[in-house]
């Protein structure tokens, strides 16, 4: 890969990495301790007493835990991406070890498996 697309590639993912990081801080929080482990903050229940609204801030926290699980994966891909750039192994599938394709990290630049492995 020349190093023009490893750039473009790189750009995508920091931008990539700087929105996740936004939508993830408005509904959870990256834990001092363990970088990269995000819990989605339980809502802090302004209207309390009022019954049906704390249902409702429940259900929408136990609606947002499978996001903030999917998007915590998505950016462990991305950070784990970044630094495969940093150590230039990047675009390297992580089960047989052949190039991934172009297109597919154009699509997914922080695909770890190639389409055979995936
Ligand atoms: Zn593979």
């Amino acid at each position: 890969m020349d190093k023009k697309q490893l750039k473009e590639f790189e750009e995508k993912l920091k931008q990539e990495k700087e929105s996740l990081e936004g939508i993830m801080e408005e509904f959870a929080s990256e834990s001092k301790d363990n970088k990269g482990d995000w819990k989605t903050r339980f809502p802090d229940f302004k209207a309390e007493g009022v019954l049906d609204e704390e249902a409702d801030e429940v259900e929408e926290y136990s609606s947002l835990l499978p996001i903030e699980k999917t998007l915590e994966t998505k950016l462990s891909n991305i950070n784990n991406a970044l630094s495969k750039l940093d150590g230039d192994n990047y675009g390297n599938c992580e089960k047989c070890g052949k190039a991934i394709e172009i297109e597919r990290l154009k699509i997914m630049p922080e695909a770890r498996l190639c389409s055979d492995c995936n």
